[in-house]
């Protein structure tokens, strides 16, 4: 099977991103690259300030870059990326599901609106079918699916799986890398030999969407869950990876071994994006580190280590890939659901 497939905001970070994981992908083929104005008309490998450590795949370099609009995209193309800021993609992404094409994106407008599935495939594959009330209010024939904040995202999993406990609250601290806030996010002098110890906007990020993310959907709404997240982040000098310590408080009491079973054994799915396990545990407290284990199972699988108890819950930390289970990997697992599911 072959699902034709088109990137919006393909020229940045995030853009190369996917363009690196489609890359010889078993279900989609890549026919199709959007960007700003002033990239249109140039060839990819021109107007891309390629940044990743792989080449561009030749046949991506010569494909002419399209406007960001829905009149410039073939009608072929079944399943759309985007990766573009989200000011930019709370104007276009709506054009784009109006002429009916099918949006997985990545950017972080319209991830809490009620009508918009936000998604981790292996967690709440089921929200999905939030489309049909989106279809039904909107009038829309495409679709607009989300994934979470990278930082959300690394998280998250290791929740879901702590859940069976009865999740009741949780207290997080981030340390992110230079790479989540993109290539001209954070400069040297700022970061080398520092910490910043907060990222506008993300806190709140890290404590709303996980109620919506382990909600559940009652056939015409999500119902949130009730956990209360507090979130710290903080901005580290590495290039990518998300380190997270995390304390979680469960109304059934759990033990270091219960919460390392439960995380072990979290659901997996058979797509082709997807890791088996989903959440690798360590028993080395030293690990995860960024450096060593960011790209488990593809930069796709959620590392665990240090699990204690504690005073104030069940304590661990995790790490995932920012730009790939974070962002585009994010995006493109969404996508294979949404095929899987028969809604492209
Ligand atoms: P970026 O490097 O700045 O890339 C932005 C992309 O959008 C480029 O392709 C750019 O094209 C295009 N673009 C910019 N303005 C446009 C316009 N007015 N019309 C059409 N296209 C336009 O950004 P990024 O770091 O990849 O982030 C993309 C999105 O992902 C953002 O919403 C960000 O919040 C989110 N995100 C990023 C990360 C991360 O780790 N970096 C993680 C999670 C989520 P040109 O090259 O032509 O300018």
């Amino acid at each position: 099977m072959s699902v034709t497939v088109g990137i919006l905001g393909g020229t940045g970070a995030v853009g190369q991103r996917f363009i690196q994981l489609l890359d010889g992908h078993s279900e989609f083929e890549l026919t199709t690259i959007t960007a700003s104005d002033d990239s249109a008309g140039k060839a990819y490998r021109e107007a891309a300030k390629w940044r990743i450590d792989s080449p561009i795949p030749d046949y991506v370099g010569d494909i002419e870059v399209r406007a960001t609009d829905p009149g410039e995209v073939p009608d072929d193309v079944d399943l759309l990326f985007s990766s573009l800021p989200s000011g930019v993609a709370a104007d276009v992404e709506p054009e784009f599901t109006e002429a009916g094409y099918v949006v997985s994106s990545n950017s972080s407008n319209s991830r809490m609106a009620d009508d918009v599935p936000l998604v981790i495939p292996e967690v709440n594959a089921d929200h999905l079918n939030l489309i049909e009330v989106q279809r039904d209010e909107r009038g829309w024939d495409g679709a607009l699916v989300k994934n979470p904040n990278c930082s959300t995202i690394t998280m998250v999993p290791t929740l879901a799986a702590l859940d069976a406990f009865g999740l009741e609250r949780v207290h997080v601290s981030t340390l992110q890398a230079v790479s989540g806030a993109g290539y001209d996010g954070v400069t040297s002098m700022e970061i080398i030999d520092n910490v910043i110890p907060h990222i506008g906007g993300e806190e709140e990020k890290m404590e709303a969407e996980p109620k919506k993310l382990l909600g559940s959907f009652d056939g015409s709404e999500i119902v949130q869950h009730d956990v209360d997240v507090a979130a710290s982040c903080n901005r580290v000098p590495t290039l990518d990876g998300h380190l997270e310590n995390v304390w979680a408080e469960t109304d059934e009491e759990i033990t270091k071994a219960s919460a390392e079973e439960a995380f072990a054994g979290a659901t997996t799915l058979d797509l082709p994006s997807a890791p088996d396990p989903l959440i690798e545990v360590f028993e080395d407290p030293d690990r995860p580190q960024p450096r060593l284990d960011r790209t488990l199972g593809n930069g796709m699988q959620v590392a665990v280590g240090g699990v204690q108890e504690t005073p104030a819950g069940i304590q661990y930390n995790c790490l995932a890939h920012n730009t790939i289970r974070g962002a585009a990997g994010a995006s493109v697992l969404n996508g294979e659901l949404l095929v899987e599911e028969g809604w492209v």
